[in-house]
Formats: structure tokens, sequence, C-alpha cells
């Protein structure tokens, strides 16, 4: 990594899978407001859904997820009416839709769920929202937890893609992170997702975890591309122990320096394009056929509280414990805390708690913030254009760009910020300097760039 990289790489910065971000939520009073912008939902308009399912039979050390471990199925059946129950009452909030294009279960570990509750939450949702003909409907899977028969309810559900966290392969690394899975356990899961009529795969992989090596991290992008994973996402480790408390189970010691981990993200991004994977944005590989890949040569490569996708939905509505929903005048973010969320939908309330409405200098930001996320490139008078705004509207941003030039983050050429390829990792550095909310805030709220 370039000395000059090293303030930025070591500066706290949002992922900006949205604009305004989540810290920059606020406490709304009661669910009225979240109700008005589901009933302001265009008619006819695809929407989007996450189901959220936090719980993971064994807790990887590394994980910043909003998981837990419920110690038996009561917890995880309780919540899974409640889910129900909370579909239910988000369906008759929305105003008349056309229907769910994308589909996402997401956690913790959606295969916590038994056959049974998963095809019960997939039928509410087809019943209660509809599901269209061709939506993706995708689940994020632990494959160390994967049970008898959830593979076929899987493919009865409609399941289309499925997600598996593989972070590692290697043994030493994943004791380290207490995330033992063997290459053969991954290798018979795809076989059987496959089987099932599943063939889009996503592969998550990781760098930066205790122990890892360069060699490590191309194994598991070799391995990922030998697979035929359709995507692979490659995230850094971002060791928060502050935060999310049982990292302070790994050791820091043996924890990559700043240097390292560059070369670990370069490896597996050399890795995956020597495999004739396509970079996207910030972090995430496709196979050239994949959606993803094809959206980005079109030009129609979304990012969301997913990461990057070819959704085109505007409205996400998210369900469960911490789901945030994203409209055209707003978010809106479920309580966190499981307890306070079940009382609410048990008293048959929304139960979102926080959110921000959206102005039109945050959508004018949003706008500039996916474009240069997505592709590395944004045209801030193009940006001005297409929201309608005076040309200068964004002045500010191109003056904070052309201070990170001097580094090599950006270069700068009228009214056009482009991220050289080398510079990829530190994308959010830049894209940070569209954010006026982060400027304004002294206060860190994020993780690292690197
Ligand atoms: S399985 Fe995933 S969500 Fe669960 S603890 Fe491990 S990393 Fe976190």
């Amino acid at each position: 990594m370039k000395d000059a990289w090293i303030p930025f790489a070591t500066r706290a910065v949002p992922r900006y899978t949205s604009y305004p971000t989540a810290a920059d939520f606020s406490p709304l009073a009661g669910d009225a407001q979240a109700r008005a912008w589901m009933q302001a939902v265009a008619p006819g308009e695809a929407i989007s859904a996450y189901l959220h399912i936090p719980f993971c039979e064994k807790l990887c050390w590394y994980c910043g997820c909003a998981t837990s471990v419920p110690n038996g199925y009561r917890r995880v059946g309780e919540y899974t009416d409640l889910l129900l129950k909370e579909i239910s009452l988000t369906a008759a909030a929305m105003g008349p839709h056309g229907g769910i294009g994308h589909l996402h279960f997401g956690g913790g570990s959606p295969n916590i769920l038994s056959p049974s509750d998963f095809l019960e939450l997939t039928d509410a949702m087809r019943r209660s929202f509809g599901i269209r003909e061709d939506a993706e409907i995708a689940v994020e899977l632990d494959p160390r937890t994967m049970q008898k028969g959830q593979v076929a309810a899987f493919g009865r559900a409609g399941v289309n893609r499925a997600s598996l966290g593989v972070q590692t392969l290697n043994e030493d690394v994943q004791h380290a992170i207490n995330r033992i899975q063997p290459r053969e356990m991954v290798v018979a899961l795809i076989e059987e997702l496959r089987g099932a009529g599943i063939g889009a795969i996503n592969m998550d992989l990781m760098y930066g975890l205790p122990y890892q090596t360069t060699q490590h991290v191309a194994e598991a992008a070799r391995f990922a591309a030998e697979m035929g994973a359709a995507r692979v996402s490659v995230f850094g480790y971002a060791h928060v122990p502050w935060f999310a408390k049982h990292q302070r189970a790994i050791d820091e010691a043996a924890l990559a320096g700043l240097d390292e981990r560059f070369a670990q993200a370069r490896v597996a991004a050399m890795t995956l394009e020597a495999a004739d994977y396509v970079a996207i944005g910030l972090d995430h590989y496709a196979r050239a056929d994949d959606a993803l890949a094809i959206a980005a040569r079109e030009g129609r490569l979304r990012r969301n509280f997913q990461g990057y996708t070819d959704d085109p939905c505007a409205t996400l509505i998210g369900l469960g414990a911490t789901s945030i929903s994203q409209f055209r005048e707003g978010f809106s973010q479920n309580l966190k805390d499981r307890k306070g969320w079940a009382e609410a939908v048990r008293a048959g309330r929304l139960p979102a708690e926080r959110g921000i409405a959206v102005s039109t200098d945050d959508r004018l930001r949003a706008l500039a913030i996916e474009t240069l996320m997505c592709r590395l490139e944004v045209d801030v008078m193009e940006v001005c254009a297409a929201m309608g705004v005076a040309d200068d509207r964004l002045d500010d941003a191109l003056d904070s760009a052309r201070r990170l030039e001097a580094a090599g983050l950006c270069y700068v050429s009228g009214s056009v910020i482009t991220v050289p390829e080398q510079a990829r990792i530190l994308l959010r550095t830049v894209a940070q300097c569209f954010d006026a909310r982060a400027q304004a805030s002294a206060q860190p709220r994020h993780a690292k760039a690197v």
C-alpha cells in the first residue's frame, strides 16, 4: 500500500449501502411515518423484501451481524410466528403495488429455520404481497448447519440463488475464527443445491482474518472459481471488539497489518480476474454471464442494503428485528432489540423505531455516491442534471475529491471523478466526499476503510 494511503486506510468510513447511512437515523414517533411511506408506493410497482433471521447455531468470532445463538428451536419458532404476524401487518399497511421482484432471506443464518417454517414464511410472503413470476428469491446459508430436507424445501419455495459463507478454507484460520468448515462440506452443499435446481451460487470470502495469508486468500478465490460461483464477495475483516464483543476472542496479535490486508485484497482480485470474473464496485466479482455483471455492463448496477445488486426496485421492505426499509421518501428501521420488536408486533404495531426522511440534497448525494460506488466514476454535472438542480450544487464534493488527488485516490477531470483500479479498496473514502452528513459529524461511527 502506498504510504500516502495509510491515513485514509485507517479512517472510519461508511459502507454506503445507503445514503443517508443508518448512523444518521433518529427515533421515529410511532409507526405513522412508515405507514405513510408504505401507502405512497406507486401502484403496479415491483418491490423488494428482506427477511432478517437473527439466529445462528454457532457464533463465528469475526461476526459483526445482528445475531445470537438461540440454544434450541423454541426462540426461533416464536420469532417465526411473530415474523408471520409482521408480514400480515405490513402487507395490510401497504398501498397497491406490483408484487415482490426480489426476496432475500438474510441474517444470522436463515437455514436455522426448519424446512416447514421456511416454506411457511415464503408462502406467507406469496399470499400477502404476491411474488412475481420472474422474482429472484435468495437465501444466505451457513454450510455447517444445513438440515435434512432443507435444500428440497428451498427448491419447493422457489429459491433460485444461494449465498454461501465460506470465508476461508485454511484450517488454522478456521480454528482462530471458530468456524470449522471443511472444503468437502461446501462442495457437497453446492452439488445438492444444483441438484435441486438452485444454480446461482454466491460465495462470501474474507481477508484480514487472524493468521490468514495471501496464499490462503488465493486458495479460497481459486476454489470459488473452480466451483463456478456466479458471484464472489471479498470482505475485509473489521476488528471492532468494542462493538462486537465476541471479537475479543480473536487474537489481535495474529491480525494482518495494513500492507498485508491490502496485499490479500489484491490477490483475491487478481485470482478472480484471472479466472474471468468481472470486478464489481468495491468488493464483488461476478462471472460475465451473471446478472450482476450484465447489469454493470449495461449501467444498471445498484447498491442497497444487501450490497451490489441488479434489483431496480425503489422500495425495499425490511421485516424482522433490526431490518431497514427503504422508500423514495426515506428509511425506517425496525427495533433492534428483539424483545421490543416482539412487543410491537404482538400489539399490532409496525415495529419501526428509527429512520430518516430524505431531502432533495440527500437524494442528489445518494445518486452521486451510488454511481461512484457502482462505476468507480461519476460525472457530477450529469448527476445534478438528472436531479434537475444547478450544476454547481456538488462543487463541495469536487473540491474534496481534488484534495484526494495528490494521494492518487482519484482523479478529477472537469466534473468527472474517477477512482483508479489500484485505489478501488479506498472507494468509500472517495464516496465520502459527497457525504455532507459525515462531514458534519465529529464522531467516528464506522469501521476502517481497509
Ligand atoms: S454464521 Fe454468519 S451470521 Fe452467524 S455468526 Fe457466523 S458469520 Fe455471523
